[in-house]
């Protein structure tokens, strides 16, 4: 068991000022893993005060110099590869070869496309040349980095790496049932140089660390990636000081199946909500299928889902890990039995664990068919292996269908028909559209519309987030 009860604050790992231990659990096995501790608000303040006194000389430095530290923090995560898959892996409970290829390795191309951007990024664009004014960015100051669990390292690199790249200060707050990759980073950020009080990190809760961070009169700004209800909250918490308030949230993909769709469209949409055993926020979680195809369509995606493989973390292989968490496990199988109370037809997986296994928060592959819009199982978030199956009869329906939810993150359709492909497209309310599942390129913007939440991150545009924007009148005469 790992003894992880220090933060990093102001350069060094510190004692927390009260005592406040907090057990990690590996979801294959259920035993604990590491210890850690929860913050108070007074470590939250020793953090911000840290972060607020860095940003005097931080906000100063030139673009070269950290983009020099940057390049040593890719060095030096490429290096520790291995132990950073170990982390994901035991905390989240990912199997090893799909950690590295997938989650680990979202780090780095995260590291790499913003070293990119700033490169290219122009502090000072001015106001072109008919007038004497003068547009500059600036960094936003102290910002409060706050993450979730299910895709821990890509969430900290979209928010830590652009505040580092633009000049903010920060305090990190990972998930508290997820923070052992934060806190190897953390390592990584220290080992590359970075000036002590620039990046600083404290374990805690969202009603502890979190609800502090969101109110402090010295936090610039809060980005937030989680689910919807945290991310009210937090916008409430933060109104009184007026700070800036960025939301990734939750979502509930909606990924038409046209008729005319490529032939493994539907078994690629099985595997799109399969992976990381459901806990994306963009997987394509209700597929609704044109009518002339649903038939086959039910079949491919249950024989799909049957034969997606379930096992612990540490074993090597093609297959879906558990959950991570209890109350997770708790929520599917509540969700998993609303479906079926409702009245949807189950075609693969069910209620209960897959039989091998008594430790361990396994979920079967789950497939439900004839599901109306307004089930549970369609309208909330589930986040495990769950599928929707919804019949449509025309591309007005499917749109409506799709576009019937509070959230508005990633939609996904499929068909051959280019001209389809675009008229729908934008249609669809949400801030990707993924079309015969196409990945989004590294530096494209990545966030919802509605509930989903109100940022972008990625590229240039998670450059964005982190600046003000001045306007000068009278610059060159
Ligand atoms: P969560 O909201 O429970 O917790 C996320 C983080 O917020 C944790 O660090 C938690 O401690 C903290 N937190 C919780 N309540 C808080 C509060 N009141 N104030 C401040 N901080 C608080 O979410 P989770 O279960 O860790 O993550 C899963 C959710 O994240 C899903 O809804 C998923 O869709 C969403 N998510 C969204 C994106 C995106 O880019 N839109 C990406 C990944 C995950």
């Amino acid at each position: 068991m790992l003894d992880k009860k220090k933060f990093y604050i102001n350069g060094k790992w510190v004692n927390p000022i009260n005592q406040n231990s907090f057990d990690v659990i590996n979801p294959s096995t259920e035993e604990i893993c590491a210890v850690i501790s929860l913050g108070s608000s007074a470590d939250t303040n020793l953090a911000v005060k840290s972060a607020k006194q860095s940003f005097e000389t931080w906000k100063d430095t030139a673009k070269d110099q950290r983009i020099q530290l940057l390049e040593k923090l890719l060095e030096i995560y490429n290096s520790r590869w291995d132990e950073m898959t170990n982390a994901i892996s035991t905390e989240l409970g990912c199997p090893k070869d799909w950690c590295s290829a997938n989650q680990t390795s979202s780090g780095a191309s995260h590291i790499e496309d913003f070293i990119k951007r700033l490169k290219e990024f122009n502090f000072e664009p001015g106001f072109g040349k008919d007038s004497v004014n003068h547009i500059i960015y600036e960094p936003i100051g102290v910002c409060g980095l706050i993450t979730p669990w299910n895709w821990p390292i890509n969430q900290i690199a979209l928010k830590v790496i652009p505040a580092l790249a633009t000049g903010c200060t920060m305090v990190l707050k990972p998930s508290e049932i997820a923070p052992l990759s934060g806190m190897l980073f953390a390592e990584m950020i220290h080992e590359a140089g970075f000036p002590a009080g620039v990046f600083n990190l404290v374990n805690g809760d969202g009603l502890g660390v979190g609800t502090d961070l969101s109110k402090h009169p010295d936090v610039d700004m809060v980005s937030f990636t989680g689910s919807t209800r945290a991310g009210k909250l937090i916008t409430k918490n933060a109104a009184e000081s007026i700070k800036r308030v960025c939301l990734e949230l939750g979502g509930k993909g909606g990924n038409i199946v046209f008729a005319d769709s490529y032939p493994d469209a539907v078994r690629d949409g099985i595997r799109n909500v399969m992976s990381n055993s459901g806990q994306s926020c963009d997987a394509p979680t209700r597929m609704l299928v044109e009518k002339s195809i649903y038939n086959r369509a039910i079949k491919e995606a249950a024989d799909e889902a049957n034969k997606i493989k379930v096992d612990l973390a540490s074993k090597s292989g093609e297959h879906i890990g558990p959950v991570i968490s209890k109350v997770q496990f708790d929520k599917i199988q509540s969700l998993i039995r609303s479906g079926i109370q409702e009245g949807a037809t189950l075609v693969a997986g069910g209620p209960d664990k897959p039989e091998d296994f008594k430790k361990g928060y396994f979920i079967k592959p789950t497939v439900f068919t004839d599901v109306k819009n307004s089930m549970r199982v369609a309208k909330e978030e589930i986040f495990g292996p769950v599928l929707s199956i919804i019949p449509f009869e025309n591309e007005e329906e499917a749109i409506k269908i799709t576009n019937d939810t509070e959230y508005g993150l990633g939609n996904y359709l499929q068909t051959e028909d280019k001209e389809k492909a675009k008229r729908v497209s934008k249609k669809l309310r949400a801030g990707i559209i993924y079309v015969n599942n196409k990945p989004a390129d590294s530096g494209t913007p990545f966030g919802g519309y509605r509930q989903s939440g109100n940022g972008r991150e990625g590229g240039t545009w998670g450059l964005h987030e982190y600046l003000e924007v001045k306007t000068i009148t009278e610059w060159n005469k």
